[in-house]
């Protein structure tokens, strides 16, 4: 969080020559609060069906991606969750807690991480993003392990009218695997990219929805 402060106080400094009184509207606003199933989990009914809750996958990601639900989290007891702001998936080659699970809650068949749908970024807040604001800030691009293929940099058509050149992260949903790396690394409190829910196809992402605010 500290790091997040300093660079948000940083980015702050330059904005003020930059930004030039740029506004952007808001286009997908975010009162939900969604916390993610480990790669290759089954849709939901049957993940919560088939996992015996023995931590086998919790134990064994090397990053401690994934926590255990309790009854303080609000996650159905001793599940598998991810909270992609506290630490994302770092997308193992080996998905070593798809090998961990002794149950099909995590799909087997998954072999290439790449390939895994946890959910996908939307860029969230576009009056807070950064980079949409003029400032060279474009930190989700550049942690993205598919780099250039699940999020590109697009020349914001406001550029044309301003002195310096606006890019806009883009990301590109059949690609992006949800693995929350961009969601994690965006320097603003809240952050402007946020891994949703998604459907493609027969490829649902399974998630738990938390909570839903009031607006
Ligand atoms: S792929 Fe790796 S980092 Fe991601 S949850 Fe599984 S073990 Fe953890
Ligand atoms: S290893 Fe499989 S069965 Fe065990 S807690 Fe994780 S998802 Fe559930
Ligand atoms: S969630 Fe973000 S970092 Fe991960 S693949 Fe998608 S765009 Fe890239």
């Amino acid at each position: 969080m500290e790091r997040r402060d300093f660079i948000k106080r940083s980015v702050a400094v330059s904005a003020i020559g930059l930004t030039g009184g740029f506004s952007f509207i808001s286009l997908l606003g975010n009162n939900k609060t969604y916390y993610f199933r480990p790669p290759g989990a089954v849709e939901e009914s049957q993940f919560l069906a088939a996992c015996i809750r023995c931590g086998k996958c919790v134990q064994d990601c090397p990053y401690d991606s994934l926590k255990l639900g309790s009854l303080e989290d609000g996650i159905n007891i001793g599940t598998p969750y991810i909270e992609f702001r506290d630490v994302p998936c770092y997308m193992c080659a080996d998905i070593p807690c798809i090998a961990a699970c002794p149950t099909t809650a995590l799909n087997h068949d998954l072999k290439d991480i790449n390939s895994s749908n946890m959910g996908t970024a939307v860029l969230t807040d576009r009056e807070d993003c950064l980079s949409l604001n003029g400032i060279r800030c474009e930190i989700c691009y550049r942690v993205c392990p598919l780099t250039n293929k699940a999020i590109t940099l697009t020349k914001h058509p406001q550029s044309i009218t301003k002195k310096h050149t606006v890019f806009e992260p883009v990301v590109h949903k059949e690609i992006c695997t949800g693995c929350g790396i961009c969601e994690n690394a965006c320097p603003l409190d809240t952050p402007a990219i946020t891994v949703l829910p998604t459907e493609r196809g027969d490829k649902a992402a399974h998630y738990i929805l938390l909570r839903e605010q009031q607006s």
